[in-house]
């Protein structure tokens, strides 16, 4: 990338991926842009009548202004839906909190927000069948332009099938100003696609999730350029917060293309997930969803580390010769899944999840055969994909995310158990599978923790 104009750079990458986005049709990213905001709006929707969705901070910080803008361009603007909820965070409640407002109405919501307010706006709009448009506040996940929802419902995060806004605008004066701990997140979600991408390389060799090569290349071209420079987001750094915001609304639109996540999450976003599921908490709240990928990206990338420093073909050839031997029967896996997840809450999931992925020994042989005849080019593949470990991890630090497990309360043992679960969390293939298909559990993960090992204390 040029030092030139970097906002022009980064409107024709978004221009380019937009054209295979069937919900989103416009993204803006610059300075100033909330004066706009009333021309963006025009463009996008019949309707000449808006509705500001916000919470308290954002409302203070921008909602007031686009309100203001959208008002002076003409637009009708009703009066603001401002969340007052301490400690607020995506949950059904708020979902019904706001659905009546909406369904009084047929004005367009313009979320002015980050994670949370946009979730909460892009079910809510969809539960009324209406399109929606987001002022992002911070560049904290790449949620912005994602299908779907992630919303706390039954005790347990779940995501909404729902379409991504039609439009998003990202004022970078409002980012700059963010807190440096959400843009941080939004750093290590966004660095997360590295291991993420490694993940869907070997499910691609596998053909349980193709590599769809356009989204790919929308998250994975510019990806080492975006987060080049993690002092930069510590600083506040202009053009490091754009080409970050710029690669986590590419991320959003990357999954849009494919109709999938995969093209954003891998094992890393396990990790968080099972920590959202435990509902952990770290001084009274729950980590940010940035925080909790970024100790999974340092994980996974560990993981892969030991892997390719340490597997052969002659790997696969004792696994294929001991698949009938570690051949473990259905009931026991969902024996161990009851003993790992109870009976209750997720139980019922893992083991759905668990079941989709579980082969008998001919396919596992054959899974493993295809792995072993692929390794010298798929070893230099994956070495290509990923980042050293120490490397990723300084990288997080350095943009002041937490880059250890400690820093959002997880204890080395905690971190250890939790590999085993993430690996049962969710039936996408990635990294951790391939250590279990393997039989190569306490050799890969259980050796990260012993000494000389990554997680050795
Ligand atoms: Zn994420």
């Amino acid at each position: 990338m040029s030092s030139g104009n970097y906002y022009e750079e980064t409107a024709a990458r978004l221009e380019k991926a937009l054209q295979y986005c069937d919900d989103t049709k416009a993204v803006v990213v610059g300075d100033k842009t909330l004066d706009a905001v009333g021309d963006f709006f025009k463009k996008l929707f019949d309707v000449g009548k808006a509705v500001v969705v916000a919470d308290k901070t954002t409302f203070e910080i921008a909602g007031k202004r686009v309100a203001d803008a959208l008002a002076a361009a003409g637009i009708e603007v009703e009066t603001p839906y401002v969340y007052d909820v301490p400690h607020m965070h995506a949950e059904m409640s708020l979902v019904d909190m706001l659905k009546p407002r909406l369904a009084q109405t047929d004005a367009i919501p313009v979320a002015v927000g980050s994670g949370t307010v946009n979730d909460l706006c892009k079910y809510t709009s969809s539960l009324v069948n209406r399109p929606y448009m987001v002022c992002g506040t911070a560049a904290s996940m790449d949620g912005y332009t994602s299908f779907g929802a992630s919303i706390e419902y039954n005790e347990c995060k779940q995501t909404f099938s729902c379409p991504a806004p039609r439009g998003v605008l990202v004022d970078m004066d409002v980012v700059c100003a963010a807190p440096l701990k959400m843009n941080a997140a939004g750093f290590a979600d966004l660095i997360a696609k590295i291991p993420a991408g490694a993940d869907w390389i070997i499910a691609d060799l596998l053909g349980t999730e193709p590599i769809d090569h356009v989204a790919w290349r929308l998250v994975q071209d510019s990806l080492r350029d975006w987060v080049a420079d993690p002092e930069g987001i510590a600083r506040g750094d202009r053009k490091a917060l754009a080409f970050l915001t710029e690669g986590l609304i590419m991320s959003g639109l990357a999954m849009q293309k494919a109709k999938t996540s995969r093209t954003a999450s891998g094992a890393e976003h396990q990790f968080s997930h099972l920590w959202d599921n435990q509902r952990h908490t770290y001084n009274g709240e729950a980590p940010s969803h940035g925080f909790k990928v970024g100790v999974g990206t340092v994980a996974t990338s560990a993981l892969y580390e030991r892997i390719l420093g340490t597997w052969t073909e002659a790997t696969f050839d004792a696994a294929i010769a001991n698949a009938d031997v570690n051949f473990r029967s259905w009931e026991t896996i969902e024996k161990e899944l009851e003993d790992h997840f109870g009976t209750t809450g997720l139980y019922e999931t893992v083991k759905r999840e668990c079941r989709k992925k579980y082969v008998e020994p001919d396919e596992l042989k054959r899974r493993l055969a295809l792995f072993r005849d692929a390794w010298p080019e798929l070893k230099k593949k994956l070495a290509d994909q990923l980042m050293p470990a120490a490397e990723i991890q300084s990288v997080i630090h350095k943009a002041t995310a937490p880059s250890t497990p400690e820093e959002i309360g997880i204890t080395r043992e905690r971190l250890q158990y939790s590999y085993r679960l993430a690996q049962q969390l969710r039936y996408r293939y990635n990294v951790l599978d391939w250590t279990h298909d393997l039989g190569q559990w306490s050799a890969m993960v259980d050796a990260l923790f012993l000494p000389g090992g990554f997680w050795a204390k």
